[in-house]
């Protein structure tokens, strides 16, 4: 048994979600490249070939603190990620959660689950089961007569600008004042009684964040959304949640499209999800600096990547399909290097 600080040990966790091939990639009888032995590795299976024209795997193994393959329910993933760090805003720490990866890998759908209206049984991602479950601490005997309050935030970072998704998208400012602190000007903290006033918040704020798209340039695709859970008492802040449904990572490779504001944004992208990664290793390594000021998304989020009581959780999502393969490959090799002390 480990006498060091259990709390120190386990302030970052990096893990891996395969999601199932979806139809339109068995449509086009696509091959499922990727295998989860054991719960902690995954394997891409990439085909290869060499110069005499043979075809061969190529298989590159990784290793998480979770992988979870195509049949793990955003349940179980949750209970694996993001559950052990909601009694850290309990105990006066800052949370985070990061979903990693490209476009269509997953992303929304495991944070934010399914509450589009379209289908009949909305399905709860991570933004639900955790503020479920901050709902079933605070009326536990141990925190029910602390004059705790709940508040949520919904926001958008695009192109480097913050918008309001519970205001209509209502442009905000970002100031940092003399002592570090960062502050969203105008953001709205909708104080809310339980779990089901939450889910009408992400409701509400995931119709914005998707309102007035083409689906031909699904500009959720490019900006980060960051859900946060605040809980505060008289006032004071006592602890926050943030969960981010982080931009599709291949957007940052727009950098040499031929149109100015997509090469302008993926540009963006790739600053900030760099400048995530070099936070979250201050924070694992305990770094006395912290380079946030790289980005909106980092310097928004500083306060997380910094103090003794914080923890931060990665879900890298991955799609299956081979056409997939190299961003695949991407993103794991990102989240390794995220987990890298
Ligand atoms: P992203 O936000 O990363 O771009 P989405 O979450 O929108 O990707 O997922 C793309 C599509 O795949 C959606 O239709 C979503 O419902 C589906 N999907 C993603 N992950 C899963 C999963 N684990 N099980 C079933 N369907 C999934
Ligand atoms: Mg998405």
């Amino acid at each position: 048994i480990s006498i060091s600080d259990p709390i120190e040990e386990h302030r970052i966790c990096v893990c891996v979600r395969k999601r199932p091939l979806n139809r339109q990639e068995l449509t086009k009888k696509e091959c499922d490249v990727v295998t989860v032995p054991s719960k902690c590795v995954l394997m891409v299976h990439e085909p290869k070939q060499k110069v005499d024209l043979t075809k061969y795997l190529e298989t590159q193994t990784f290793r998480f603190d979770f992988s979870f393959d195509e049949t793990s329910s955003n349940e179980m993933v949750y209970r694996f990620t993001a559950r052990p760090l909601v009694e850290t805003i309990f105990e006066g720490g800052k949370a985070t959660c990061f979903a990693y990866g490209q476009t269509g890998s997953g992303k929304t759908h495991t944070m934010g689950g399914d509450f589009s209206g379209r289908t009949q049984n909305a399905s709860k991602g991570i933004y639900a089961f955790a503020s479920r479950d901050v709902f079933l601490l605070l009326n536990q005997p141990r925190y029910r007569n602390q004059n705790l309050d709940v508040y949520v935030t919904f926001f958008e970072i695009y192109n480097g600008k913050v918008f309001d998704l519970l205001n209509k998208k209502a442009k905000l400012r970002v100031l940092e004042d003399g002592k570090q602190q960062v502050q969203v000007v105008g953001l709205q903290e909708r104080p809310v009684g339980c779990a089901e006033d939450v889910i009408k918040m992400i409701t509400i704020g995931s119709a914005c964040r998707t309102s007035g798209q083409t689906f031909a340039n699904a500009s959720s695709s490019r900006s980060h959304a960051c859900f946060q859970i605040i809980l505060r008492r008289r006032g004071q802040m006592i602890g926050k949640f943030s969960l981010v449904d982080l931009a599709g990572n291949e957007r940052g490779a727009d950098t040499s499209s031929a149109d100015r504001q997509t090469r302008m944004e993926g540009a963006e992208i790739n600053k900030s999800l760099l400048a995530l990664k070099e936070c979250i290793r201050a924070l694992g390594q305990n770094k006395s600096h912290t380079p946030f000021r790289e980005s909106k998304l980092t310097q928004v989020l500083r306060d997380s990547f910094i103090g003794t009581n914080s923890r931060t959780c990665m879900i890298a999502m991955i799609s299956p399909g081979m056409s997939s393969c190299e961003y695949t490959l991407n993103t794991l090799r990102y989240a390794d290097r995220v987990k890298e002390l």
